[in-house]
């Protein structure tokens, strides 16, 4: 199956504020890609046009060569701001990525427990989210986004709230998963030095209505590449 996403010349209005203008971009089976801009560029909006937050766009999307609206639910996807339900466990909000694809809650428990260790919560699986920091959260809300069986995941800045430390540790986890399972990835960042480092292609998104400011293919393979230091670099 083909896992091709395709947007072609979409735009957004809010009323007469026009927010994006004519984004054109492509994403392969198997590629991780960035779209990396400012804060406000209108990110965030993409994500929210192709999950359905949004109603009504020019240009066109399709996913797997038909349109998008006639896919079966291709994404999985991390909102910029976590979204985790106050009242559910951590446990149970990771296991909420698997329940959602018809899963029981006991069997979908048994599946995220373990990987509560390499995502840094170990211990706090029966915490309720305003127990943990926001980097804890994040990671938690990142768990619940990786163990879903979609085509493609969509993550809106998953690192934004960790520290320098935790965030390198994350990003390098992301790759070597990336590179075990041949995820298919579209990641927004702000980050320079994120996604160069993750990224086969990036999209730079700039102005105002947003366009596609260029399109910049890694060249390097992606074992060779690393972080020079943990801190990030934003543009502004
Ligand atoms: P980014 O994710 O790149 O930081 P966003 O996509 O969140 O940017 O927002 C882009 C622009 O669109 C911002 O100027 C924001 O204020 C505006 N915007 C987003 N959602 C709405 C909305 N529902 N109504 C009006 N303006 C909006
Ligand atoms: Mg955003």
């Amino acid at each position: 199956m083909s896992r091709r996403l395709e947007l072609r010349q979409v735009s957004k209005s809010f009323g007469d504020i026009d927010v994006l203008a004519g984004i054109t971009l492509h994403v392969e089976p198997g590629e991780f890609v960035s779209i990396l801009g400012p804060s406000g560029a209108g990110k965030s909006t993409i994500f929210r046009l192709l999950t359905g937050g949004l109603e009504g766009h020019g240009g066109g999307v399709d996913f797997d060569g038909q349109p998008l609206a006639d896919a079966r639910r291709p994404f999985a996807f991390m909102p910029q701001h976590d979204a985790l339900m106050p009242w559910r466990t951590v446990i149970d909000n990771t296991a909420l990525g698997l329940e959602v694809q018809g899963m029981s809650r006991k069997a979908a428990r048994d599946e995220v427990a373990p990987l509560f260790g390499e995502f840094g919560l170990a211990g706090f699986e029966h915490k309720y989210p305003a127990q943990l920091s926001g980097g804890m959260r994040q990671r938690a809300a990142l768990l619940r986004t990786v163990v879903q069986d979609r085509a493609m995941l969509l993550l809106d800045e998953p690192f934004g709230a960790l520290d320098a430390l935790t965030r390198t540790g994350m990003q390098r986890w992301l790759q070597t998963m990336w590179d075990r399972h041949r995820w298919t990835v579209l990641l927004i960042t702000h980050d320079v030095r994120e996604a160069v480092f993750l990224s086969d292609r990036i999209y730079v998104l700039s102005g105002r209505p947003a366009r596609v400011l260029r399109e910049v293919a890694i060249p390097l393979p992606r074992p060779r590449k690393d972080l020079a230091s943990p801190e990030a670099t934003a543009i502004e």
